[in-house]
C-alpha cells in the first residue's frame, strides 16, 4: 500500500509519526493507499525550512517571483488532465468537473503573475516641507492554508499563488480525504523554478493544523471548510497572534420569480445542485419558487431531467455526477433525507435507493434527490447537507423569499432568476449574502474579484484572491523622508505639523 508523503524543502519526505490512515477511491469504496499524519515536529520541520526560504525569497524581485509562477501556470495548462486524474481518484468528482476545478485554480495563478502591479504602493510629496511619504506593502513571513476535500486543487489555488507572489513562503495542510493533488502541485512548483522550502505540504490532522495554529513563526492562516471548525480556526490563530480569514460551511438559496424564464432555471438548477453531488461551497440546495403556480411548474421539469441524470464513476466518462467523499458523508446524507421525510417533507425524486453501476456496488453513491414541501423549521433546510439533494421552500411572495434568507445563519452565495431588472437590482442590493447571481446560479467571483460569504461563512476581514487577497497576504509600511537640505535649524518639541 503507498502512503501519501509530506513535501518539505523541496522534496517528498515520508512521514515518521508512526500515524496515517486509508485513502479511499469513493466510486469503490476501496483504499489502497493511506495518507501519513504529522506529528508537531514534521510540521515545525516544515516551519524552520519555510522561514528560512523566506529570507531570500521576500527579497526576490516580485518580477522574477511573478515568473516562476508564469511557469508553473504553464505546467498546469499541459497537464491538467493528470491531476484531474488524481482528484477524480479520492474526491469522486467527474473528469470534466476536476479539470474545470483546476481551470478556476489556475485562474488565480494567472491573476498572480501579475502581482508586481498589485503590489506597487503610494507616494505624496511634499506632505510637509522637502518631506515626502510612500507607502509599500510587505509580505507577512511564513502563512499556511487549511483547505476541504471538495476541491483538493482550486482551494489551495485560491491561496498560495497569491501568497508566493506577495513574497511570503507557504504551508499547506490538505484535506486528509483527497491529498494526492497537493503532492503534483508542490512537484510542478519545484519544476517551474520555486526555490525549495517557499512550498511545503504537510498532511495530516488536528495535530497539523494545531501546530500551525500555535506556532509564533506562522504569521497568517487561511481556512476553508465547515463552519464549526472556521470558528475554531478562527478563534484559535487569532488569539495566537495571527491574521485569520477562515471560509465556512454554506446553504444556498436561489429564488425563482414568477417572472422567470423556467427552462432557464430549470436547467441552472441541474447544474448547481447536482454538479459535484452537490458537494460544492456554492451549490445550490435550496429553491425557493415564489407563489405555487412558479412551485409546481418548475417541478414538472426538473423531475424528468433529474430522472435522466446519468450517475457513476469518474472512470466512465459519460458520468455526469460522481460518488460523495465517504462512506461518512453518504451515510449523512441518506440519514438528512429520512429526517426530512419524518418531519413532513414530500420526497418527490428519491436518490436512497440507487443500483450502482456494476463493479461499483460499494461505492458511496446517493442519487440525485429532489425534496417538496420543505419549511425552515425542518433539518434540511436548516443543516448544510453537501450532498446531491435540492430542496423547494415554496413563499408566497418577494418578501417572505427574503426573509427566508435572512434567516439562515449561513449567506455564501444566493441566486435570483427574474426577467424584470427593477426586482433583480432591489435583491443584489438588499440581500445580506456575500455573492449573488442574477440569473447566473454560481456566482463564484473570477480570479482578480474576492471570493467570501458573509455571517457564519466567513470569519475574519478579507476574502480570498483578487484585490482582498493582496491585501491578505502583505501589511501596509509608510514611510517618510527627508532629506539634510529640508532639515530645520533648531530642535522642535511640539508635535510635528506639515510646516
Ligand atoms: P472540514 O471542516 O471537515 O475540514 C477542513 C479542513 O480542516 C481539513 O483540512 C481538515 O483536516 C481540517 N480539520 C477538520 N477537523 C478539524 C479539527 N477538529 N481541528 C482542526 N482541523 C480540522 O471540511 P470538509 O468536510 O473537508 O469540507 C467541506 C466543508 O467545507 C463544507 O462545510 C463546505 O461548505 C465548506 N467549504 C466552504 C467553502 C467556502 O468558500 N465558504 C469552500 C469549500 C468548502
Amino acid at each position: 500500500m503507498t502512503e501519501i508523503a509530506h513535501y518539505i524543502d523541496g522534496a517528498r519526505v515520508a512521514g515518521t509519526s508512526g500515524r496515517s490512515q486509508p485513502v479511499t477511491d469513493p466510486a469503490t469504496g476501496e483504499a489502497e493507499k493511506t495518507v501519513a499524519l504529522a506529528s508537531r515536529e514534521e510540521v515545525e520541520t516544515a516551519i524552520t525550512s519555510a522561514h528560512a526560504a523566506w529570507a531570500k525569497w521576500s527579497k526576490t524581485p516580485p518580477l522574477r517571483r511573478a515568473r516562476i509562477l508564469d511557469r508553473f501556470k504553464m505546467i498546469l495548462w499541459e497537464r491538467g488532465d493528470q491531476l484531474a486524474e488524481a482528484i477524480s481518484a479520492e474526491h469522486g468528482k467527474t473528469h470534466d468537473d476536476a479539470l474545470g476545478e483546476v481551470t478556476r485554480g489556475l485562474e488565480v495563478v494567472e491573476f498572480a503573475v501579475g502581482a508586481p502591479h498589485l503590489l506597487k504602493g503610494e507616494i505624496t510629496e511634499n506632505v510637509g516641507t522637502a518631506v515626502d511619504s510612500h507607502s509599500l506593502r510587505q509580505p507577512l513571513g511564513v502563512v499556511a492554508g487549511i483547505t476541504p476535500f471538495n476541491f483538493p486543487a482550486m482551494v489551495p489555488m485560491w491561496m498560495f499563488p497569491v501568497a508566493l507572489a506577495c513574497g511570503n513562503t507557504f504551508i499547506l495542510k490538505p484535506s486528509e480525504r483527497d491529498p494526492s493533488a497537493s503532492l503534483l502541485i508542490a512537484e510542478w512548483l519545484t519544476e517551474a523554478g520555486l526555490p525549495d522550502g517557499v512550498f511545503n505540504v504537510v498532511q495530516g490532522d488536528k495535530e497539523a493544523v494545531d501546530t500551525l495554529l500555535t506556532h509564533p513563526e506562522v504569521k497568517a492562516i487561511s481556512f476553508v471548510g465547515s463552519t464549526p471548525i472556521a470558528k475554531y480556526i478562527y478563534e484559535t490563530g487569532t488569539r495566537n497572534g495571527k491574521r485569520v480569514q477562515a471560509l465556512g460551511g454554506a446553504k444556498n438559496h436561489m429564488v425563482i420569480l414568477p417572472d422567470a424564464d423556467l427552462d432557464m432555471a430549470a436547467n441552472a438548477l441541474m447544474g448547481a445542485a447536482y454538479g459535484s453531488a452537490g458537494e460544492r461551497c456554492m451549490a445550490i440546495s435550496v429553491a425557493v419558487p415564489v407563489t405555487d403556480q412558479v412551485a409546481d411548474a418548475l417541478i414538472e421539469r426538473l423531475v424528468p431531467k433529474i430522472e435522466a441524470l446519468k450517475v457513476g464513476p469518474a472512470a466512465d466518462r459519460a458520468s455526469e455526477m460522481g460518488p460523495v467523499v465517504t462512506r461518512a458523508a453518504q451515510e449523512k446524507i441518506l440519514g438528512l433525507i429520512d429526517k426530512g421525510e419524518a418531519e413532513g417533507a414530500k420526497i418527490v425524486v428519491d436518490g436512497r435507493g440507487f443500483t450502482p453501476p456494476q463493479g461499483y456496488e460499494n461505492g458511496f453513491f446517493v442519487g440525485p434527490t429532489l425534496i417538496d414541501g420543505v419549511r425552515p423549521d425542518m433539518s434540511v433546510w436548516k443543516e448544510e447537507i453537501f450532498g446531491p439533494v435540492l430542496s423547494i421552500v415554496r413563499r408566497k411572495d418577494y418578501a417572505e423569499a427574503v426573509d427566508l434568507i435572512h434567516a439562515h445563519d449561513y449567506a455564501n452565495g444566493v441566486a435570483v432568476f427574474t426577467r424584470d431588472g427593477d426586482a433583480a437590482r432591489t435583491f443584489a442590493h438588499d440581500i445580506e449574502v456575500g455573492m449573488v447571481g442574477v440569473n447566473v446560479p454560481i456566482p463564484v467571483p473570477m480570479a482578480f474579484h474576492s471570493f467570501g460569504g458573509w455571517k457564519q461563512s466567513l470569519f475574519g476581514d478579507h476574502h480570498m484572491h483578487g484585490p482582498e487577497g493582496v491585501r491578505f497576504y502583505t501589511r501596509l509600511k509608510t514611510i517618510t523622508t527627508r532629506w539634510p537640505s529640508g532639515v530645520r535649524a533648531a530642535a522642535e518639541f511640539v508635535m510635528p505639523t506639515m510646516g
